[in-house]
Parts: structure tokens; C-alpha cells; sequence
């Protein structure tokens, strides 16, 4: 299963309430930014490249429970930012665990094995380590060289002292489908619970402005990656999401479903954008002008994302929101499919990796600005 039973079923009582009190739009997971500050300098990342004073700020555990309070998801992600480097960072998970949030505390996983005292295995929390691909590949996308094998070790460690860990690969341009592949198999043999793969979004403050992936490469992509997939494979997003992204059907944006607050506020309108900030999370709903945003609205910045912090969220409101959509995902549960595809098996074949150009590495990210990582 790649959630637990009780967490499917307080997400699918939580969206059908929102349902039945006719809300139109309604959030399904926060996405809780306390830091931008990381131990990494990845190319692909738009998190980074704020002045010193912004990377050295915190939110506080009361901000964080606010938050989530005025908000209400039954989820919790933590991005950022690396959350291991904030100071409170147990003292956060803990309380929205007693919250009976359902926590994704996203981490590259450097400093897991030794900060992993800190927390306790819980139902309601999973490490979900970002590990971008097999080795070589998450070295170069990640720009650290054993970066890998250090959040394998974090993940294995993880595992066996009982916690429930989680993955999630972004994907950009150059990306190997048989790589991938192999990747998954590499996780699911460390003991991970299950897994999560998205497209890159164009950040445009990122140092790499080449390697993004367009709408129709990316659907090409994930056709190669998740066609013919083995049984063995557990993914924790929506099995309609994931066929949106294999080019299967198609989803509008739904950029309130995954609502971000960080230290600047509630971010308008989604975790990719920043179009202004919205002091609260009814000020942020009331105000923002969602008709601006999604791919139908013809805003360029909208064009080419296929992310599931925009999309995931499209996925389980069509589930909930229609017959077709209800059974439709029933069946992708109860008799989850391989989907072959012999175009798909094709495409592996005939792949050809592209050869790797050096990534552009951030520039100004001095060493007083990245916190030193145990080992260096
Ligand atoms: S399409 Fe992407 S960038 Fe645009 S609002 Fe949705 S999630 Fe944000």
C-alpha cells in the first residue's frame, strides 16, 4: 500500500467534507517553507538565492502551528530550505504530529543519519528524501559529489529504526528513463514506502535555465518511465496524476490545493509563483485571482508546469468530484495496472542518454551561507 490505510481514508473523509459543505476550492495539503537556508546548492532549485538576512531566518513552531490550524489539511509537507538545518525542527514535527497532521518532512537526507535521534517513528510522519536518480545522475543534478550515497545511508538508517520513508525525484531535461527505472528499483530495495517523481518547474531565479522539461517531452519521459512498470514499484501520488503526466488525460491546475506559507506569508498563488503574499490563509484564498493562473489562462509562467503541487491536487477533486472520476481511481486501487505499452518499451529501447553538459553551479553561494554538512 503506498500510504497507510488510516491516512487514505482521513484524506478521502477530509476531501469528501469539503465536498459535502459545497466548498469549490479547498486546500488538501500545506506546504510549510520554515527556512530557504540548505547544505546544498542544486542548479535546478529556485529556493536559494536570497540574500543572507532572508537565509538566516526562521519561522517559529507557533508560526508553524498556525499555519496549519488556519488551514486545516489533514498534510503537512515540509520543503524548503534543508529542514534539518532549522534549530526546532523536531520541536515543528512534533507538535503537527500531535496535531494528527500527516507530516512529509522533506529532506536531501545529509544530515539524517545523525539527527534522526531527534525524532520518533510515527504513523503520522515520513521522511520524504529528494534523491533525484541513480548515483552519478543525482550528484550531477544535486551538484555534490557522494551526495548519494550519503542519503542512501540516510534512508536505510531511517528505515531500519522504524520510520516510514518516502522519495521524491524531480526530473529535468536529460533525464535517462532507463536510469529512472533503475532508481526505483534501488529504492524500493532500500525499504522505502513508496515514491514520488514530478517534472522540474522553469524556476526563473534558477542558475540552470536549459534544462527544463517542455509539456511534450515530459509526457514522453514519464511515458518511458511508467509504462510497463513493475508491480514491485509503490508511487504515493495519485494514480490519475500519474497518468496525466504519461500524456493520458489532462488536468487543469488547482494551485489552492497545495497552499505555501514561509517566512514572507501565504504565498500567492502557488508554491512555484510568487506573486505577492497574503498576511492570512482566507486573506490568500479571498484575494489571489486564480483565474490568472493554470495552463487555460494562457499566463506564460503556466505553460509548460505539469508539477504536482499544481496538478496532485486536480487529481483527487476529480476523484471526489465526479462518478467517473470515483470509479476511475477505484479501479487504478484495486487493480492497479502495469500499463503496457509497447510504444513505451520502444522508446526504452531506443533511448539515447544525453550527454551530460556541466550544470551551472549557483553563483554567490558563499560558504558562510551554506551551513557546513557533518563530514566536510
Ligand atoms: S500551472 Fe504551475 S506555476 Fe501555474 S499556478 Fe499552477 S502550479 Fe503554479
Amino acid at each position: 500500500m503506498a500510504v497507510p490505510v488510516s491516512q487514505a481514508w482521513t484524506v478521502a473523509t477530509y476531501v469528501l467534507k469539503q465536498k459535502l459543505a459545497g466548498r469549490k476550492r479547498y486546500p488538501l495539503v500545506l506546504m510549510l517553507e520554515p527556512l530557504f537556508r540548505c547544505n546544498l546548492a542544486c542548479a535546478g532549485c529556485g529556493k536559494i538565492q536570497y540574500p543572507a538576512h532572508i537565509l538566516k531566518t526562521d519561522l517559529s513552531p507557533e508560526e508553524c502551528f498556525k499555519a496549519a490550524e488556519e488551514c486545516g489539511t489533514p498534510m503537512v509537507s515540509i520543503p524548503g530550505g534543508e529542514p534539518l538545518l532549522h534549530p526546532q525542527m523536531p520541536e515543528i514535527v512534533a507538535g503537527l504530529v500531535a496535531r494528527k497532521k500527516y507530516v512529509y518532512m522533506c529532506t536531501n537526507a545529509l544530515l539524517l543519519k545523525e539527527k534522526l535521534h531527534l525524532f520518533k517513528p510515527s504513523k503520522y510522519l515520513s521522511f520524504s528524501v529528494h534523491l533525484d536518480g541513480e548515483k552519478e545522475h543525482h550528484d550531477f543534478s544535486v551538484c555534490r559529489e557522494g551526495g548519494h550515497d550519503i542519503a542512501m545511508e540516510g534512508i536505510r538508517t531511517a528505515v531500519a529504526a522504524g520510520f516510514r520513508v518516502t522519495t521524491n525525484t524531480t526530473l529535468f531535461d536529460g533525464a535517462d528513463p532507463n536510469s529512472v527505472r533503475r532508481h526505483f528499483d534501488q529504492l524500493m530495495a532500500a525499504g522505502v514506502e513508496s515514491m514520488m517523481v514530478s517534472p522540474g518547474y522553469t524556476y526563473d531565479k534558477a542558475p540552470d535555465q536549459n534544462h527544463f522539461l517542455g509539456k511534450a517531452k515530459s509526457r514522453r519521459l514519464f511515458r518511458a518511465i511508467l509504462s510497463n512498470r513493475k508491480k514491485s514499484w509503490e508511487f504515493n501520488t495519485h494514480p490519475l496524476f500519474a497518468e496525466f503526466l504519461m500524456g493520458k488525460r489532462n488536468f487543469e491546475c488547482t494551485p489552492w490545493g497545495m497552499p505555501t506559507f514561509s517566512i514572507f506569508g501565504w504565498q500567492k498563488p502557488c508554491y512555484l509563483l510568487q506573486d505577492g503574499y497574503a498576511d492570512s490563509f482566507k486573506e490568500l484564498m479571498e484575494t489571489t485571482e486564480w483565474s490568472n493562473y493554470g495552463a487555460k489562462s494562457g499566463n506564460p509562467q503556466c505553460a509548460n508546469c505539469m508539477v504536482h503541487s499544481g496538478h496532485e491536487a486536480s487529481a483527487v477533486d476529480y476523484n471526489f468530484g465526479t462518478l467517473k472520476g470515483f470509479i476511475e481511481t477505484a479501479k487504478a486501487y484495486m487493480f492497479p495496472s502495469t500499463y503496457p505499452d509497447q510504444e513505451a518499451e520502444k522508446l526504452l529501447n531506443e533511448w539515447k542518454p544525453a550527454h551530460a553538459m556541466p550544470l551551472v553551479q549557483i553563483q554567490g553561494a558563499t560558504k558562510d551561507q551554506l551551513q557546513p554538512v557533518s563530514g566536510d
